[in-house]
């Protein structure tokens, strides 16, 4: 949604515009100055000049105390939230399907899983794990200019009898520019053109370096049709993971991102939220973007109504005044009295930002350029 020219970016850089096309020429992105980049890419060169930069997201509104640390006694381990990303075609879907495929508990009787845009397996060892299944890298960057980084491990699909495809290449800049770890999931491995080497060696190009070549890059040969190495794919989240040390409290207000929202015929304004920490119960007031809502249900990516939904669990919520954005923080308040008031004042924020010129985000990325 927000692009920028090379020589815009280089202009509001003060840097020289041939110096840029240099960086992204070795970023694997040969641009020419009236060419256009992304948000992510804008960034990462930011970043690479030296720049400080800092993303402001709409929903930095400080509602209770957004700013609290939650004691370290209070923290508890989490499942780790996953993001796979990769060219069109190279088999991300068949990989998040093959994946769920896995789960080893068994859903209920009637249990039927549905798309709400992220969903939770338990794998073998009895750990959890989150997939997201937000549509590509677009979902990701808008996410993460709405000041969402929910994702803490990249899964990054390549065919090996395609090799890096640009797409391939924008995921790489985007999960750079966000810091989060990457593995390299090297698919289609079942193909008699399969060339998971030439793949690693591309990579290489692009500064991921895998295990093999004496990288820290994890990468693993796959079929996601044939569900060959899934056990060692998740093996492989789950040593990343476990680097991590992901920790959150459950024991607290909700606050959670929007992973995805609609109005749906019969039950009104849904979203599905993925609780970042604390836990979201039913009968909870809550701020999610510019909408506010009381929980009316909660309903799990099998379709079972719950209860309630802790850390790292994604869930369907209903209740809301209306439709948020993907991205947009929810946070449980204590009335609906303080609840309308936030979301009354983030919506007249939002109007605000909508009705200036320039791009927000974009723009109050250069304002915090020094
Ligand atoms: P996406 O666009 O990245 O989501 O890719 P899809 O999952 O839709 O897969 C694109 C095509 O590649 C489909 O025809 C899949 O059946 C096929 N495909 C995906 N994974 C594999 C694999 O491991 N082996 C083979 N031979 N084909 C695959
Ligand atoms: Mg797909």
């Amino acid at each position: 949604p927000e692009a920028i020219t090379v020589g815009e970016l280089a202009n509001r850089m003060a840097e020289r515009g041939a110096d840029l096309v240099k960086a992204l020429f070795k970023m694997g992105m040969p641009v020419t100055l009236t060419q256009t980049i992304d948000q992510d890419t804008a960034e990462l060169l930011v970043t690479e000049f030296g720049h400080r930069i800092k993303r402001v997201s709409e929903s930095d509104i400080d509602i209770q105390s957004t700013e609290d640390v939650d004691a370290a006694e209070s923290l508890q381990s989490r499942a780790p939230v996953v993001t796979i990303m990769g060219h069109v075609d190279h088999g991300k879907t068949s990989l998040l399907d093959a994946l769920r495929g896995t789960e080893v508990v068994a859903g209920e009787a009637g249990g039927i899983t549905q798309h709400i845009g992220a969903y939770q397996v338990t794998v073998k060892s009895g750990d959890k794990i989150t997939f997201l299944d937000t549509p590509g890298h677009e979902a990701f960057s808008e996410m993460r200019a709405r000041g969402a980084n929910v994702t803490d491990i990249v899964v990054l699909v390549v065919a090996a009898d395609d090799g890096l495809r640009p797409q391939t290449v924008e995921a790489i800049n985007h999960t750079k520019a966000a810091g989060v770890p990457m593995i390299v999931a090297i698919n289609k491995i079942d193909k008699p053109e399969a060339k998971p080497q030439k793949v690693r060696e591309e990579l290489l190009q692009h500064e991921v370096i895998v295990e093999d070549m004496g990288g820290d890059v994890q990468d693993v040969e796959v079929s996601a049709l044939k569900k060959t190495n899934l056990d060692d794919l998740i093996e492989k989240i789950q040593l990343q993971a476990e680097l991590l040390e992901l920790k959150a409290n459950p024991d607290r207000p909700a606050e959670g991102t929007v992973v995805e929202a609609k109005l749906d015929k019969g039950r009104g304004p849904v979203a599905t939220i993925l609780v970042g920490r604390g836990t979201l119960r039913v009968g909870d007031v809550f701020v999610v973007g510019a909408e506010s809502g009381k929980v009316r249900a909660l309903v799990d990516d099998k379709g079972r109504n719950i209860k309630e939904a802790g850390p790292s669990v994604p869930v369907e919520v209903l209740g809301l005044s209306g439709v948020p954005g993907a991205g947009d923080q929810l946070t449980v308040v204590e009335n609906e009295a303080r609840a309308r008031e936030v979301a009354a004042y983030r919506a007249g924020v939002i109007q605000q930002k909508r009705t200036t010129s320039a791009p927000a985000s974009l723009e109050s990325m250069f304002s915090a350029l020094r």
